[in-house]
């Protein structure tokens, strides 16, 4: 990529869009350019192509999304599937029509079967049954991978699609209803810890297991394989280690200090049971992540705490 080109990051308010432009921008891109909802409504067809084929994107990172935890992909799944194949269709086929070369679509490693061997490894796609509470998102992130190995083999385009794993840092929704564990839980700890409470709730048992990604490692990856005109077509993205979600909560605990104990809400659901990624491929690239699950809480904590003070 030439520090030059004209990149077009979609979704830069987001967790993963910003982090994407804090990276190029650390990276000396000088040309990145970014549109607010109001500005281009990715949902409408005629205003993506339009807007494509007058700015002529060299690069176009696709981090817009809908998406949410457990409970908003289980509750809003007709949200989560229109909105989702809208948007990856409006900008890949608009893309294309502007004879665009380039462009990353970010996924979800919830595109993989649930009861899938562990690690998961990229080839395991649509091999099984998906997960019931965010099958909608799924559904629609596959067909996302499905439209640039299309595109790639129908046309030539290199279309990239990488899965990340559970991502946090800034800029995340802290949403208690309709957020990610993580941070739901460092809300929960942190509001815990202020009011005095002696119990933290935590959603299902707490033995589900999970691999956290913090955004700027994926970020940094993302742009790394950009570089490196990176041609395969699914790329699992993550550290390749888990924890349950007891060990996450008491994690959590630590950083922010609250000593109460914590009780799970078996009402809520589990979702799959785990899911860890196979790395062997994105490490035999040459890409590793460097922070590790301890270090991202104390930053994103950080971050968190600034957002809300006065
Ligand atoms: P998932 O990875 O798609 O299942 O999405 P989540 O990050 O929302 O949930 C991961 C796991 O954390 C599930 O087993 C949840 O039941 C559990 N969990 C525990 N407490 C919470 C919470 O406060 N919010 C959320 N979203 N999940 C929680």
């Amino acid at each position: 990529m030439n520090k030059n080109a004209k990149i077009f990051v979609t979704g830069h308010r987001g967790m993963v869009g910003s982090a994407l432009v804090r990276r190029l921008k650390a990276g000396d891109y000088t040309n990145i350019i970014t549109r607010s909802r109001q500005e281009l409504d990715l949902l409408n067809q005629a205003a993506v192509h339009q807007f494509l084929a007058d700015e002529q994107p060299d690069y176009i990172f696709i981090a817009a999304a809908k998406v949410g935890g457990i409970h908003a992909n289980n509750i809003y799944r007709a949200e989560f599937l229109y909105q989702n194949l809208m948007i990856e269709a409006n900008l890949i086929h608009g893309a294309h029509l502007a004879g665009i070369q380039r462009l990353m679509f970010l996924g979800s490693s919830c595109i993989y079967p649930r009861d899938c061997p562990q690690p998961i490894k990229e080839e395991y796609l649509l091999t099984g049954a998906l997960e019931c509470t965010n099958e909608p998102y799924a559904i629609a992130k596959i067909a996302g991978i499905k439209l640039c190995e299309a595109y790639n083999a129908q046309y030539g385009r290199q279309y990239i699609s990488v899965m990340p794993t559970n991502l946090y840092g800034p800029n995340d929704n802290y949403d208690l209803e309709n957020s990610h564990v993580l941070p739901a839980l460092l809300r929960k700890a942190h509001e815990a810890k202020l009011r005095g409470d002696k119990e933290l709730v935590v959603w299902g048992t707490g033995t589900p297991r999970r691999e956290f990604l913090y955004v700027d490692d994926l970020a940094d990856a993302c742009v790394f394989f950009m570089e490196k005109d990176y041609t395969g077509s699914v790329l699992n993205i993550g550290t390749g280690q888990d924890v349950t979600i007891r060990e996450l909560a008491e994690t959590i605990m630590d950083e922010v200090g609250f000593t109460g104990r914590v009780v799970f809400d078996v009402g809520k659901p589990d979702g799959t049971m785990r899911k860890v990624l196979d790395v062997s491929l994105l490490h035999s690239c040459g890409w590793a992540a460097k922070t590790n699950l301890k270090q991202g809480i104390q930053k994103t904590y950080l971050d968190f705490s600034q957002l809300i003070e006065p």
